[in-house]
């Protein structure tokens, strides 16, 4: 898929170079590209891996890019929390990210040194969008005191105002021990209101939140599930806590990405369904054989701005460079790094219940 407003030089060749450097990745995504469709993908794969060498660059890959970028050109892959930990690991020079803004300017706050790219930069969030900087600093004048825990997917001035940041793998655990470490029965848990409801099931805090929402996850529904059960009544469900909690009340599990994705290739049930964006499906049945999936398709338009096309030009003219004010970034990265150093919990990724009215506050930006 190529995005509007960019004209790739189409169309690369499919030569008998090509095809020599491309032939060994193809079975990882042949069950899902046609052969046909493939020989317009190989010419950027071999590209883009020749530029990859030569610049010392490396790719994090999310998983929701599409599976010719996720398998055959991703160095690093999985949710925001593993492509963080990448990012603050890699020796290479250049990051290419391929997923949203937000991401790459959480790899610029942990690698200052890198130069970090990404192939839009219009790729960017409903949730990162929905606050700014000044609005959290107008929360914390309301609530003196309580912690405020951000979500990745937030832009860095957002994270600078921020005593530590979680992803939907660790909020949980990120909340109770910030709850624990100020000694208080209350938390900021900001921008995502889903998440945030779901994360107020699980903990005994009264939880603060934003108005915000995935534009993706926000639109599966309750009624959906159950048409999904009726239409494939031995189908097991697993949805993201991106969702609204009337959705996860119907899921058979909630995790993140990641959880999602452990939870298939250790339990390799017959039939599944991913409520999340729809290129997920596609990535972990390339690593399922066995499994069937069920496929509502959400896509989320900002993470397919990303393709193979632009991913050359990017490392060809070495744009679109990310870059953060150091005195924002040095604030954002206490509050990742803060993160990043929490130990590991053996739960993380599992969300169970349904937030009581009285446990959670949204809050909604001041009209100006
Ligand atoms: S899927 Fe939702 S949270 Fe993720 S980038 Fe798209 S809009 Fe943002």
């Amino acid at each position: 898929m190529v995005a509007d407003g960019f004209k790739p030089d189409f169309a690369l060749p499919y030569t008998d170079a090509v095809r020599e450097k491309t032939d060994s990745l193809y079975p990882l995504v042949e069950r899902l590209i046609p052969r046909l469709e493939w020989q317009l993908h190989a010419p950027y794969i071999a590209a883009i891996n020749d530029l990859k060498a030569e610049k010392n660059a490396v790719i994090l890959a999310h998983n929701y890019m599409t599976p010719e970028v996720f398998a055959c050109v991703g160095d690093f892959r999985g949710d925001s929390l593993m492509l963080a930990l990448e990012a603050a690991r890699t020796d290479a020079q250049v990051i290419v990210q391929a997923g949203v803004h937000f991401m790459a300017e959480t790899s610029k706050i942990l690698c200052p040194e890198k130069t970090v790219l990404i192939p839009d930069m219009r790729a960017g969030c409903s949730l990162a969008t929905s606050i700014t900087g000044a609005d959290v600093r107008l929360l914390k004048q309301k609530y003196p005191g309580v912690p405020v825990v951000t979500y990745v997917n937030t832009t860095a001035d957002v994270k600078a105002e921020t005593d530590i940041c979680c992803t939907s793998s660790n909020a949980v655990q990120v909340v109770e021990h910030i709850t624990k470490e100020f000694g208080t029965d209350q938390v900021i848990l900001i921008p995502d209101q889903y998440l945030a409801k779901n994360v107020a099931a699980m903990v005994d805090v009264k939880v603060i939140t934003w108005a915000g929402a995935c534009e993706v996850h926000e639109r599966f529904s309750a009624d959906d599930i159950r048409e999904i059960r009726a239409g494939n009544p031995d189908v097991v469900v697993l949805a993201h806590p991106e969702c609204p909690p009337d959705v996860l009340a119907e899921a058979d599990f909630a995790g993140s990405t990641s959880g999602m994705s452990n939870y298939v290739k250790d339990k390799q049930p017959k039939n599944v369904v991913l409520i999340t964006e729809c290129s997920m499906s596609d990535n972990v049945a390339l690593e399922n054989p066995a499994v069937n999936f069920v496929r509502p398709c959400n896509l989320c338009p900002h993470m397919k701005r990303i393709s193979l096309p632009k991913i050359l030009d990017a490392l060809q003219t070495m744009t679109h460079e990310v870059l953060v004010d150091e005195t924002i970034a040095r604030k954002a990265r206490k509050a990742v790094q803060r993160m990043i150093d929490l130990p590991k919990s053996p739960n993380q990724s599992v969300y169970d219940g349904v937030a009581t009215p009285d446990s959670l506050i949204v809050e909604h930006p001041v009209e100006a």
